[in-house]
């Protein structure tokens, strides 16, 4: 078990911080790794990141949800998406993502389909040590 990052993610960093074993990552390079990615091999599932996310983007594994319906406004960033958002992380910095998508109340997105991507980041991609 593992907690995963999924693609609500919007780069905000705050979780990184929190984290007491330095297991969450920005991906990189962003347009193929788009959001930030934990290191299931490291995560000791202490939760702490969770609270920390104001896109409630992080969930334990098994409780990822599919369907995840969209309150409507938020954004998802997935590989293949063309859509521009725009902000500042937790510190200040600014962040512009180009494979977003902005959700309609009650749209429906498989989170689940963003599990694999954070074991794919550690095993053998740019993660990987
Ligand atoms: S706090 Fe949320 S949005 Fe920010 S990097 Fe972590 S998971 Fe992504
Ligand atoms: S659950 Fe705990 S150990 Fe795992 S990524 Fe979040 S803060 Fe780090």
């Amino acid at each position: 078990m593992t907690h995963i990052i999924t693609s609500l993610c919007l780069r905000d960093s705050g979780c990184v911080e929190v984290c007491p074993v330095e297991c969450i990552v920005p991906g990189t390079p962003q347009e193929k790794y788009p959001w930030f990615y934990i290191d299931p091999d490291t995560c000791i599932d202490c939760g702490a990141c969770i609270p920390e996310c104001p896109y409630n983007a992080i969930f334990v594994e098994d409780e990822v949800p599919d369907p995840y319906v969209a309150e409507g406004g938020e954004y998802i960033s997935r590989v293949g998406l063309t859509g521009h958002y725009e902000n500042t992380d937790h510190h200040g910095n600014p962040v512009v993502l180009e494979t977003a998508k902005q959700l309609e109340a009650g749209e429906e997105v498989d989170l689940t389909e963003d599990i694999q991507p954070n074991y794919d980041y550690f095993d053998g991609g740019p993660g990987y040590e």
